[in-house]
């Protein structure tokens, strides 16, 4: 059976790239979101994935960059619906929120055909992705500094969870933030739907990351040979889980000298960071509040009062 993503069209055993259309940039010309079908030889679950729902998280086009010329669709069971760049007029110019209405993507879906420029960007895209049986957003901690991890954010009490915490185990980035997200994240919208979802969050970074994107596509082929996708054994490798996530502010303004480092584990009462001055003279040191890891923090060193320096993740098990 032909498959169809926006122009992009595919019979059994081929693969077609083409655009979503959504609307109109400012001068009037169409735009659309660049779009790929993957339609393998052999029937199968489809997979969706989209990368850039927030514009200056690059990594997870790194991602969708190296994982499509990989892909045969004669070797393939399934279909691959992709979008590789969700967040268009962010992209365009390197910002994390959509600039046209200054909003978070990732706060929209699932979005509304007839509203604003985020609204109907989610709405076209969770079209697409409500086709699916699975769903990986692919993210990362924006420009900050962050390990590689995947987030489950439909809640622990939702019906879908197992399912959601399965397919991070699978993508096996070593690190999973099981934590109910805000509203508007397309790993809330789409789990109420049926849909397994996930945010692969591959490290932090101004550009490419080359060991996030590796990762990525690692976590990409894993997910396609455990969900027989493609032949091959995928056995899943236990976790670090965590199901907090503590923030730390600057208590004072200056430089920050962050003690451990990112995967480090922390106790309770251990200095995360020392703010000093300009002339190295310490001025107040932040302490953690739990045993947890050093999971995310700022990447420029000089801070005011109350800026974020860094998160610690909590209650950690192994799953
Ligand atoms: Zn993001």
């Amino acid at each position: 059976m032909t498959t169809t993503l926006g122009t992009a069209s595919a019979d059994p055993g081929e693969i077609d790239t083409g655009r979503l259309e959504v609307g109109e940039t400012r001068d009037g010309s169409p735009f659309g979101l660049p779009v790929a079908v993957v339609n393998g030889a052999e029937s199968g679950k489809t997979l969706y994935m989209q990368a850039a729902s927030d514009g200056d998280e690059l990594n997870g086009v790194g991602v969708v960059r190296r994982v499509v010329p990989q892909l045969d669709p004669a070797e393939l069971s399934g279909t691959i619906l992709i979008v590789g760049i969700v967040n268009y007029h962010g992209f365009q110019v390197a910002e994390h929120r959509n600039p046209i209405d200054d909003t978070k993507m990732n706060r929209a879906y699932p979005g509304n055909a007839a509203g604003t420029s985020s609204e109907r960007i989610a709405a076209a895209t969770f079209e697409v992705a409500t086709r699916a049986d699975l769903i990986l957003d692919l993210h990362q901690g924006s420009t900050s500094r962050m390990i590689d991890e995947v987030r489950v954010r439909c809640g622990t009490r939702h019906r879908l969870h197992g399912e959601c915490l399965e397919l991070a185990k699978v993508f096996g980035c070593g690190y999973i933030l099981d934590q109910k997200g805000p509203d508007g994240q397309l790993a809330r919208a789409a789990p109420d739907e049926g849909i397994p979802t996930v945010d692969p969050e591959l490290g932090g970074c101004v550009g490419w990351d080359e060991t996030s994107i590796r990762k990525g596509v690692e976590g990409v082929f894993n997910v396609l040979r455990y969900y027989g996708f493609l032949e091959g054994e995928e056995t899943p490798e236990p976790q670090t889980r965590a199901k907090g996530f503590e923030q730390f502010g600057a208590p004072a303004g200056g430089l920050v000298d962050l003690e451990p480092d990112l995967g480090d584990r922390v106790s309770a009462g251990e200095t995360l960071f020392t703010v000093t001055t300009p002339f190295g003279e310490p001025k107040q040191t932040v302490t953690a509040d739990s045993d947890g890891i050093l999971w995310r923090s700022r990447r420029l060193p000089q801070v005011a009062t109350g800026e974020y320096v860094c998160s610690v993740a909590t209650d950690i098990d192994e799953y």
